[in-house]
C-alpha cells in the first residue's frame, strides 16, 4: 500500500455539508451580490488565470492549507492563518488581498495590513464554525460571571488565533494575548506569569491539551465555561478553584477525530505512527503518537524517511495533497468519513472567479473591514503574543 492513499468514503451527512444550505452556526447569511459563473463552466481555470494576470501586483492570493485544490493552484503563498496574515502585512503594493480562508483569518489579515489595503473573501458565508461559538456577548458575560466570583482581576484571557476580531480586542482590552497552536504553551506559561489564572478561549481541546500535557496541570485544574448556562455551568466555588477555565467551544472537523479510530488505525497498519492537530480531543491526542500544528505536521511528513507510514489526524484537502507530494511513503487519513473543513470549502472556482473578475472591473466585493477600535484593541492582543520569548515577527 506504500505510496498509495486511502480515501474515505464520502457520507451523506458530509456530502450535504459540502454543499451550500445555510447553516445557523455558522453561516454569515450574506449570498454573493451577482451572479457566479456556473461550477460546470469549463473556462473557469482560464478565466481565473486571466484576472489574476490583468491585476498583476495589485493582487496578492492567500490559500490557507484546508482550501479546496481548485483554489489553491491559484495561491501566491499557502499557510495556516497566521503565517498568511503575516505575509499578507510583508506585501505593501497588493491592494487587494484575495484570502481564501475563513472570516476571522480575513479579519486578522485587515488588522496586520496597510489601511490602504483591501481584504477580500471570495465567499462570505465562510465562517469558522469554532469561532462562531464565542460571540463577543457571551465572551463579556462569562467576563462578569467571573468578576461577580471575585477573578476577574487575577485572570488573564488568551484567545486562539481562530476567534473574530471582536474576541481578540477584548483579551487585549483585558490585558491578554492571541496564541496559535505553535506557541499556546509559552502563552500560557506567560499568561501563568502575569496572574493566577487563565480564560482560555475558544477552543477547549487546545487549552486542556497545552494546559495539561505542556504545562503540567490536571485535569481537574481545568473547567469548562458553558455560554449556554447560566454562569456557565459553573458554582462559584469551582470558578474560584479553577486554574484554566476553558471556553465550551472546539473545531467540527478535528472534533471528529476519536480514540477509536487511532485503535482502528493501529490495527490496521502495524507500525503506522499517529500524529494529530491539537485541535483533537485530549483523549486522542494522549493516544497519538505526536501532536502539532499544521505547520509541524507537515514538517513531521516532509521529514519523515521513504516507506514510513503515517496516519494524519487533520483536515482532509491538506492530507490529500501530503499523499501526493509524498508517494514514497504511506499516508492514512485518521477518520474513515470525508472531514473537509465544509465552511472554507465554500470558497470554491466559481467564488475565486468572480470574486477576481469584479476587481479587475473596478468592483470592489466581499471587503472584510475591522473597526478601529476592535483592530486598535486585537493589535495590541496580536502584538503580545509577538512579544512572547521565541516567537518570532519575522515572514518566512
Ligand atoms: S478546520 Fe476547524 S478551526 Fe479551522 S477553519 Fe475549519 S472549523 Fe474553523
Amino acid at each position: 500500500m506504500t505510496g498509495t492513499f486511502t480515501d474515505p468514503t464520502p457520507t451523506p451527512l458530509a456530502l450535504l455539508l459540502l454543499g451550500h444550505q445555510a447553516d445557523s452556526q455558522s453561516e454569515r447569511g450574506v449570498e454573493c451580490p451577482g451572479d457566479l459563473p456556473p461550477a460546470s463552466d469549463p473556462d473557469l481555470v482560464a478565466r481565473a488565470r486571466k484576472a489574476k494576470a490583468q491585476l498583476g501586483d495589485r493582487v496578492f492570493i492567500l490559500g490557507h492549507h484546508y482550501q479546496r485544490d481548485e483554489v489553491i493552484q491559484f495561491a501566491d503563498v499557502t499557510g495556516d492563518s497566521f503565517k498568511l496574515a503575516q505575509k499578507a502585512a510583508a506585501q505593501p503594493q497588493a491592494e487587494f488581498i484575495v484570502f481564501c480562508g475563513v472570516h476571522f483569518m480575513a479579519e486578522s489579515a485587515d488588522i496586520l495590513t496597510a489601511d490602504s489595503q483591501k481584504v477580500i473573501l471570495p465567499d462570505l458565508a465562510a465562517g469558522c464554525s469554532m469561532a462562531d461559538m464565542a460571540e463577543i456577548s457571551q465572551v463579556e458575560q462569562c467576563w462578569a460571571d467571573l468578576t461577580a466570583a471575585g477573578v476577574a482581576e487575577t485572570t488573564i484571557p488568551i484567545t486562539y488565533m481562530n476567534s473574530t476580531a471582536a474576541i481578540k480586542a477584548f483579551t487585549g482590552r483585558n490585558g491578554g494575548s492571541v496564541c496559535t497552536s505553535s506557541n499556546a504553551k509559552v502563552s500560557l506559561e506567560w499568561a501563568f506569569a502575569q496572574g493566577e489564572k487563565v480564560l482560555f478561549l475558544p477552543d477547549q481541546h487546545l487549552g486542556r491539551n497545552t494546559a495539561v500535557r505542556e504545562l503540567g496541570l490536571s485535569l481537574d485544574d481545568c473547567i469548562v465555561y458553558n455560554p449556554n448556562r447560566p454562569n456557565g455551568g459553573l458554582t462559584v466555588e469551582q470558578i474560584q478553584q479553577a486554574k484554566v477555565i476553558l471556553w465550551k467551544g472546539h473545531c467540527s472537523v478535528h472534533g471528529r477525530f476519536t480514540p477509536e479510530c487511532v485503535d482502528e488505525v493501529r490495527a490496521k497498519v502495524p507500525g503506522i505512527t499517529v500524529i494529530v492537530h491539537p485541535e483533537c480531543s485530549y483523549e486522542v491526542v494522549e493516544k497519538a503518537d505526536q501532536v502539532g500544528s499544521t505547520e509541524k505536521i507537515i514538517a513531521a511528513i516532509d521529514a519523515a524517511p521513504a516507506g514510513s507510514a503515517w496516519a494524519i489526524g487533520t483536515e482532509l484537502n491538506l492530507v490529500k495533497r501530503l499523499a501526493l507530494a509524498h508517494p514514497d511513503k504511506e499516508i492514512v487519513y485518521l477518520d474513515k468519513t470525508v472531514c473537509f473543513c465544509s465552511t472554507m470549502n465554500r470558497i470554491d472556482l466559481p467564488h475565486l472567479v468572480w470574486s477576481l473578475e469584479q476587481l479587475t472591473a473596478g468592483q470592489t466585493v466581499n471587503q472584510i473591514s475591522v473597526d478601529p477600535e476592535t483592530s486598535e484593541w486585537a493589535r495590541v492582543a496580536l502584538d503580545r503574543m509577538l512579544a512572547l520569548p521565541g516567537v518570532s515577527p519575522a515572514v518566512d
